[in-house]
């Protein structure tokens, strides 16, 4: 349901993302890994164009568009069909939990104030945050307005979830209710996950698919079983038992 074919993506003089091709089934969970400048951020941020690939063509379900030939309209279609989850959170400062959760319910996708109010008051149980729902952001830790951003990714009905290290920027101790979170997500296998994270036993539980990315190239591709027990990657397995 989402194909990435020979996509690059160059800054200037440098090529970051180099001829990246692959496919990704409906409901799988994928994780994104590998060092730290690889292009694991700039390769899930040309899946809604927030970073203009140089060529290629990227599909999600019945719409495909090739970056040389974009147009805006193509660039709305493709981001109505992805939520994305950053470092920061990104909620809005002056809106409380339930507010923003709603808010993009109420502007993108028209629903009523009602329906979406309550649609946000499940998703605010489900991450586990209800008595939180009249705090604003400046009022709530790194962990819990990170569970706000995920219920806010929840709730519009998109098919793909983009992560890009959702816990990074998080206290150890908050990060575990997030993971929590996500996992609890990816079980009820629904929707389409991509994660870059560095938390290998997270990866190891939760993916169905482990990619790992070098110097802007997909350098393996495995199962969890792939990566973790039985790699025959040395390079792969060197970078894992690192990072555990
Ligand atoms: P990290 O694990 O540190 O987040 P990453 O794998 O996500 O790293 P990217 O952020 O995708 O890496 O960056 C890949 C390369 O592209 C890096 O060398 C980075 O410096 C460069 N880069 C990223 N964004 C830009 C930009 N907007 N302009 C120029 N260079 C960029
Ligand atoms: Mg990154």
């Amino acid at each position: 349901m989402l194909q990435i074919k020979h996509l690059n993506v160059n800054f200037g003089e440098k090529q970051v993302l180099k001829d990246i091709n692959l496919n990704i089934n409906k409901a799988e969970v994928v994780a994104l890994i590998g060092p730290s400048g690889s292009g694991k951020s700039t390769l899930l941020r040309c899946l809604n164009f927030l970073v203009n690939p140089t060529s290629g063509e990227i599909s999600i379900d019945n719409i495909t568009v090739d970056a040389k030939k974009a147009t805006k309209k193509d660039i709305f279609k493709l981001r109505q069909k992805t939520a994305m989850i950053f470092q920061n959170y990104n909620l809005f400062k002056n809106m409380t939990a339930i507010e923003n959760i709603m808010e993009p319910m109420i502007t993108v996708q028209k629903i009523s104030k009602n329906k979406a109010e309550s649609i946000a008051t499940d998703l605010l149980k489900k991450v586990g945050l209800l008595n939180n729902k009249d705090s604003y952001p400046s009022e709530m830790s790194g962990g819990q307005q990170q569970r706000v951003g995920i219920a806010r990714a929840m709730a519009v009905n998109s098919d793909v979830i983009l992560f890009d290290e959702p816990t990074s920027s998080l206290d150890p101790e908050l990060v575990g209710d997030v993971l929590e979170v996500i996992k609890n997500l990816a079980m009820e296998g629904q929707k389409t996950m991509l994660i870059v994270t560095h938390e290998m036993k997270f990866a190891k539980d939760i993916a169905d698919k482990i990619i790992f990315l070098e110097n802007g190239i997909i350098s393996f591709e495995g199962t969890s079983y792939e990566v973790f027990q039985e790699c025959k990657n040395q390079r792969v397995s060197n970078f894992v038992n690192k990072m555990t």
